[in-house]
């Protein structure tokens, strides 16, 4: 392959460029995929953000590893957490994976030079994170490796510096917006993709023979949340628009400690060091939901027991509307040294110092378990025991399932690198026994470039700031922490009335250099196709379970519903009515060592 090929040959206006793999996201997930693949194939990595603004960044308290470090822990246990964490709906083969390969998903990192706390003998430090215990729940298990609070940010300078190192092809401030498929005797081939370049408004084909998603999640669909504004889904909704299928979309995860009235972030690690949620007569109230380990219950529990406090008239402020989070008894030097950022963070947005007083918290929309469905090898699937050749995804885009319906503090940092880490060691083993690249069809821009001259050319006038507002209050309002059908059904219909509005979008900025208000309606338009597909899963899955409580139908299901939710694009996706474009299927959960029973903790 020439240095042209992969600089690009202009055609017609749209640039053409060629790599054995191209990763879509700079985040974790995308560049531990192309630290693996970089040394043994041509590898170009694709993304919106300068790789080290990506959300991986924003991560704070750790990643699971049973190191053993400073008490007794093995990768068992970890499986064992991970599987009743995730509400029994986890594939128990992936968890193993997950917990067993962590040790060296850490070391990997350790080696490549990242900070890590230490013990005084100078072992990587660990803390206490929700949901990982002793012993099969005996009690709570130092399992989580960090840097102060910053773990995430000092994953992704780690990962980008060793990347650089190795001279991976960074083509920054790249939007992907399509993927080139071609059918083969009906099945789906992957061809390459189509990207949009900000500065310049120019159009890019990028052909390869292997293609990872690594695109992140999609917190933006709601209002109160500790996900980047950047966090639209787009990765997921292309891969839905090419009619591949999309699993277990009715699991989010609204994490317990968001700052009151902003969503933004103070990580589980300060219930890891100590803290304690308290309701208005300062109750530390989770010792009556959860009397082992307390604050320090998986998040769907945490989060649910907040919000009753609040439902039951025992919330704190003036509106009754919020718990604290007491940190006091820490110490100024525990919150100075350990959780730096989130001291901060208080007392710069809500003017509360936490070391002298407890902090306003509320749930915050903060993970998507769902996503791309794929194998352990972090293949996508096309239906339930299909793969499409040469797809892969790893990160918070996809759903191997690891975390179930509800994801344990602490894995997600750890999904990115064990995953991330077998997609790009999967591509490169398909590219070598794949000689030739697909061709692809006369004009693959075609489509986006319809979409954008469209936007750009419209005479709409529904304001994109007004859509986006509108279907995040009314996900907060009806498809948060609790759900029942009635209130599904009025985010449903507001979500296709929206999809109709959308159709007249107007777009300010005709220009096209540094045009985000163009980017902005295009991302728009991934989070109502999203919104929709989560919503109606969720409707349709008639139990509460891990992130997702129904309070129609409050008990666990595992007759009817202990099978993952596949949702297919079919029939006219621009129909108002969802039933006519959505169709749900199922996939049976893979059980190996544990049943499932009752969550007690
Ligand atoms: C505030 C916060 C704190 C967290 N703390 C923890 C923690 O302590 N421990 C833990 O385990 N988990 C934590 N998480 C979760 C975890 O950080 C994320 O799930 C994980 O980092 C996601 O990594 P990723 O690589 O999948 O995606 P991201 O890091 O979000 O990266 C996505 C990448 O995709 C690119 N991209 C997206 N769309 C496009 C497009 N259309 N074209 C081109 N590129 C695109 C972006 O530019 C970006 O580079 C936290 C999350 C948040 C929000």
């Amino acid at each position: 392959m020439s240095t042209q090929e992969q600089q690009g040959v202009v055609r017609d206006g749209v640039h053409y460029h060629k790599f054995d793999i191209v990763i879509v996201g700079a985040g974790g997930a995308g560049m531990r995929a192309a630290l693996e693949a970089g040394p043994n194939a041509n590898v170009a990595v694709i993304s919106k953000l300068y790789p080290t603004r990506s959300h991986t960044g924003a991560a704070q308290g750790g990643m699971a590893a049973a190191l053993s470090n400073v008490e007794e822990d093995n990768w068992e246990w970890h499986t064992y957490d991970t599987v009743k964490g995730g509400d029994y709906l986890v594939d128990q083969d992936a968890a193993e994976i997950l917990a067993k390969e962590a040790i060296d998903a850490v070391i990997d990192l350790e080696n490549m030079g990242l900070p890590f706390n230490r013990t005084p003998e100078g072992k990587i430090d660990q803390r206490r994170f929700g949901g990982h215990t002793r012993d099969h729940g005996k009690a709570a298990v130092r399992r989580s490796c960090y840097a102060a609070d910053r773990t995430g940010h000092m994953i992704l300078q780690t990962l980008y510096q060793n990347c650089v190192k190795l001279g991976i092809n960074f083509f920054n401030e790249y939007y992907v917006l399509d993927l080139i498929t071609v059918k083969e005797d009906g099945q789906t081939r992957i061809a390459g993709v189509v990207s949009y370049e900000l500065a310049t408004g120019e159009l890019h084909v990028f052909q390869a023979k292997a293609i990872i998603f690594a695109t992140g999640g999609f917190g933006k669909i709601y209002k109160t949340t500790s996900n980047a504004h950047t966090l639209t889904g787009d990765g997921v909704g292309i891969v839905w628009r090419k009619g591949l299928p999309l699993e277990d979309m009715e699991f989010f995860q609204f994490h317990p400690t968001g700052l009151y009235g902003l969503g933004i972030l103070l990580t589980e690690g300060a219930r890891g060091e100590g803290a304690i949620l308290r309701n208005a007569s300062g109750e530390r109230f989770m010792e009556r939901y959860a009397p082992t380990i307390k604050d320090l219950a998986p998040r769907d529990i945490v989060a649910r027991s907040m919000v009753q406090e609040v439902a039951e008239g025992r919330g704190a402020g003036p509106h009754k509307d919020y718990v604290y989070l007491d940190c006091t008894h820490l110490g100024a030097e525990v919150l100075e040294t350990k959780l730096p950022d989130i001291t901060e963070f208080a007392r710069t947005y809500l003017g509360v110092d936490p070391v002298t007083e407890p902090v306003p918290v509320m749930p915050t929309a903060h993970y998507a378990m769902g996503g791309i469905p794929t194998t352990n090898d972090a293949e996508v699937l096309a239906a339930n025991t299909t793969v499409v050749p040469g797809l892969y995804a790893a990160g918070e885009c996809a759903c191997v399932s690891v975390h179930g319906s509800n994801r344990l503090g602490t894995n997600s940092l750890l999904d990115i690198n064990v995953f991330g880490k077998r997609a790009g060691r999967n591509a490169v083993a398909y590219v070598n026994k794949t000689p030739d690249w697909l061709p692809i069809p006369e004009d693959p821009a075609k489509e986006v470039r319809e979409l954008i001259e469209g936007l750009r050319a419209g005479t709409g006038t529904e304001r994109i700031a007004t859509l986006r507002k509108t279907l995040q209050d009314e996900m907060d309002r009806n498809a948060q922490v609790f759900r029942t059908d009635e209130s599904l059904a009025g985010v449903l219909g507001v979500i296709e009335e929206l999809r109709a509005r959308y159709k007249n979008v107007h777009v300010d900025d005709k220009g096209r250099r540094f045009n985000t208000d163009l980017l902005e309606a295009v991302e728009l338009g991934f989070l109502l196709d999203i919104a929709e597909v989560v919503v109606y899963a969720a409707r349709n899955r008639k139990e509460s379970r891990g992130g997702h409580q129904r309070d129609d139908y409050p008990k666990r299901d595992d007759v009817n519903y202990l099978k993952h939710t596949m949702a297919y694009l079919t029939g006219d996706p621009h129909s108002s009515d969802a039933t006519d474009h959505v169709t749900l299927d199922w996939k049976p959960v893979v059980i190996t060592r544990y049943q499932p029973m009752e969550r007690k903790y």
